[in-house]
């Protein structure tokens, strides 16, 4: 299990105690008397699609050459559904009609756990995409034009993958 070997507060080195209600021992602080659970980001991604599941947004970011889906951090203090709300407006100016949680994935690179979303837009316009942020974006008209665009092996094939029965035929 991944923790920070030191306090995030003061700076001190941690070490494994037994905590009560926990099966295994947690890292914990001397000085500040606190347990240090695990740390790691929180970040929601969503698959996006338009009402009547016939295209699935996806977008290219940060100079990279493949497509991934609309994705973001969760800020301290904000709940998964907001943060999505947020990114969507923030990177596509879209807001969402129906949102649906689908599954979590651990992606151990940047240590963040990923909360995978389902949401459905009304408008297709992709007018208001943020210009600092997304290079292009792009809707697909079907599972094989998207699975051709996405990094084999990655979290986004796993997402594709999961949504392909929802494209509608
Ligand atoms: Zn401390």
């Amino acid at each position: 299990m991944i923790f920070n070997a030191y306090c995030h507060v003061c700076g001190s080195a941690l070490e494994l105690r037994p905590c009560e209600g926990e099966s295994t021992e947690i890292p914990y602080c001397v000085k500040c008397g606190e347990y240090r659970f695990a740390a790691f980001n929180v970040a929601v991604c969503t698959a996006l699609f338009n009402s009547d599941y016939s295209k699935l947004l996806m977008m290219r970011q940060y100079g990279r050459e493949k497509y991934n889906f609309l994705a973001g951090y969760i800020t301290q203090g904000e709940d998964a559904e907001t943060a999505l709300k947020r990114e969507m407006l923030e990177e596509m100016g879209m807001y969402p009609e129906k949102i649906e949680y689908l599954y979590s994935a651990y992606f151990q690179k940047s240590n963040t756990l990923m909360l995978n979303f389902l949401t459905t837009v009304k408008t297709e316009s992709l007018e208001q995409a943020s210009k600092s942020e997304v290079d292009d974006a792009q809707w697909f008209n079907s599972f094989e034009q998207a699975y051709e665009a996405v990094i084999k092996g990655s979290l986004a094939e796993r997402l594709l993958k999961y949504v392909a029965p929802r494209f509608a035929r």
